[in-house]
Order: structure tokens, then C-alpha cells, then sequence
């Protein structure tokens, strides 16, 4: 993967910044909290598995993405599945995928998918929408030596990824980009 670079207007080069998204919980709420949900059925080893996906999160995602000059990529358990299953049925292309099989040591309570996170951002500063965020993994990540600005966007499983979220997104996004950073 490339690292896109910016040059702000003193001519300093800043790395874009990444939007880290969740499946589970964030674009698949537990319930069908909205009418623009859509059902689907994923078939994993045979068996069928319900999913509920919001098509215009593509389009908020990419809009996003496209206004605050950041870069999106997957931080899920679904891996490259992301790619297949969920991506096209709401409108969005093929992204990076955070690897989550390396074998990393994770502290206590800390989510495992934490300590991939830490080791794949190298420095470049993050948003991340997920469910499962704690106060230890963002103790991790701020003790970390190569995670460098972040910000995490706890979702509520049962609603998952709303306005709100992505306003809070797009505001940080754009005050560090505002600053220089
Ligand atoms: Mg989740």
C-alpha cells in the first residue's frame, strides 16, 4: 500500500490519515435500526448468516474519505471477506485490509485486533469506528511508539454507524488538517 502525501501550503508534506472501519457492530448493527437497512445473507462453511447493511454508507464513507484527504481500509475479523461480502453491496471499492493474523502478544484486556491496529497505522494518524473499543486499548495505542494521532469512535452495536459518528469523524479530520498536521 502506498502512503498518499499531501503538500500543505508551506509546502510540508503530511501523511494522509486512515479511516479504519468495523463490520460487525458498526456496518452490521445487531438490529434494523434504520428503514434504509437492508437484509442479506452471508454464507460462511455452508450455513447462512443474517446481515443488515445501510447502502448509503458507501457513499458517506467515500465522501468522507474524499473531503478530509483520508484513505479507508478495513479493521475487521471478516478480513478479505470485507471485500467481498460487505463492500460492494454498499457501494464501495476494494480497500486495504489491516492483517490480523500475525502473532503479536495481547496484553489483558486489551482487543486483539488493537495490537494489529497499532502495528499496521505506522505513525500515520487514524480514525477508527468500532464497537468493541475500550479504556485499555486506547491506553495501547497511546503507549504506543508508532501509533501517532488517533481518534476512536465508539459505535453502538445495536444502532451501528450514524451521523453523528461520521460528523465527529470528519470534524477531527478536518481540524488537524486545518492545522497543518
Ligand atoms: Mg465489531
Amino acid at each position: 500500500m502506498a502512503l498518499t502525501e499531501a503538500g500543505g501550503e508551506d509546502g510540508a508534506m503530511a501523511i494522509s490519515p486512515l479511516v479504519l472501519l468495523d463490520v460487525d457492530g458498526v456496518l452490521n448493527p445487531s438490529r434494523r435500526s434504520s428503514p434504509r437497512f437492508r437484509r442479506h445473507t452471508y454464507v460462511l462453511d455452508g450455513r447462512p448468516h443474517p446481515l443488515l447493511l445501510d447502502p448509503s454508507h458507501g457513499r458517506a464513507l467515500l465522501a468522507l474519505a474524499r473531503d478530509t484527504g483520508a484513505e479507508l481500509a478495513w479493521a475487521t475479523t471478516w478480513s478479505e471477506d470485507a471485500n467481498r461480502e460487505i463492500g460492494p453491496r454498499i457501494g464501495l471499492p476494494l480497500l486495504p485490509v489491516v492483517p490480523l493474523d500475525a502473532d503479536t502478544p495481547v496484553p489483558a484486556e486489551v482487543h486483539p485486533k488493537t495490537v494489529h491496529v497499532a502495528e499496521y497505522v505506522r505513525g500515520r494518524p487514524f480514525v477508527w469506528f468500532d464497537d468493541n473499543h475500550g479504556e485499555a486499548d486506547r491506553e495501547y495505542l497511546r503507549a504506543h511508539a508508532d501509533v501517532g494521532d488517533f481518534l476512536l469512535v465508539d459505535v453502538d452495536s445495536r444502532n451501528g454507524l450514524g451521523a453523528g459518528h461520521l460528523d465527529t469523524a470528519r470534524d477531527w479530520l478536518t481540524a488537524r488538517a486545518s492545522m497543518g498536521a
